[in-house]
């Protein structure tokens, strides 16, 4: 089928779910309008609320992004209404395509721009499309939601960034305990143990830019034993990206 083909069995097949199952407003729940082809997940008001949000991370994030760190929003623990916090509910819960090309299309430029400012690029022409992957969750929850929200992440930014996406670290099999429940120290630990490369990896991420694609950072452990293999492995740069990054700086401001 070609592209366009494609494309129109798409819009096709959306404007059937979206009359089946309206869309809701992630941040209200109120109905959105139909048939609305870019990727929309709140209402006006939501939508206003999601903005400041942003703007109100966006030097965290600008510094952070100099660091290898791209996020939009921060998370708040315990702030169950917030719109960031509903935003990462929904995409973690919800396997809803509207809401990861919704975080994907903001983030994508965030991305594209800390890829061009790397220090060593191939000769123009040479070079290879970044390459997206993910740390999995574990089988249970896999098994509790039905898909992973940051496989869906990493691919759903491999389409926006016109990149390749490829499954490169994997859990390893023995027990591991679940990041949220332990100490900054402890999740280093049990990062370390509980993720490894896959068997392909060494082949494809070779001098490659990789982009390791999660719904939220806390305290970055998990990607950074992630980004630590891919190196190791000889990827030539690697950029972490999340939606939010966890607040410790209290009201967001510090
Ligand atoms: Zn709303």
């Amino acid at each position: 089928m070609s592209r366009r083909a494609a494309s129109a069995v798409k819009t096709v097949g959306n404007a059937a779910r979206d009359l089946l199952f309206p869309p809701r407003c992630v941040g209200c729940g109120d109905l959105l309008p139909p048939f609305v082809r870019r990727a929309t997940v709140f209402c006006p008001l939501c939508r206003t609320a999601w903005e400041s949000a942003v703007t109100e991370a966006a030097d965290h994030a600008a510094t952070d992004a100099g660091r290898g760190l791209i996020y939009l929003v921060h998370y708040r623990p315990g702030h169950a209404d917030g719109i960031p916090e509903k935003l990462i509910y929904h995409l973690k819960h919800e396997g809803d395509p509207r809401a990861f090309s919704f975080v994907a299309e903001r983030l994508a430029p965030r991305l594209l721009d800390t890829a061009a400012t790397l220090p060593t690029r191939a000769p123009a022409g040479e070079d290879k499309p970044i390459l997206f992957t993910y740390p999995p969750r574990r089988r249970s929850a896999v098994r509790e939601d039905g898909f992973d929200q940051a496989q869906r992440l990493a691919k759903a930014l491999a389409v926006a960034c016109d990149g390749d996406f490829a499954p490169l670290i994997r859990r390893t099999h023995r027990k591991s305990k679940e990041q949220k429940t332990l100490t900054a120290e402890e999740r280093a630990v049990n990062a370390t143990s509980s993720y490894i490369l896959a068997d392909t990896a060494a082949e494809v991420v070779r001098d490659r830019t990789v982009v390791i694609c999660d719904d939220l950072c806390t305290t970055g452990a998990t990607l950074n034993r992630c980004a630590h293999l891919l190196v190791e492995a000889g990827a030539r740069s690697v950029i972490l990206c999340t939606v939010a990054r966890t607040d410790s700086h209290g009201g967001g401001k510090d």
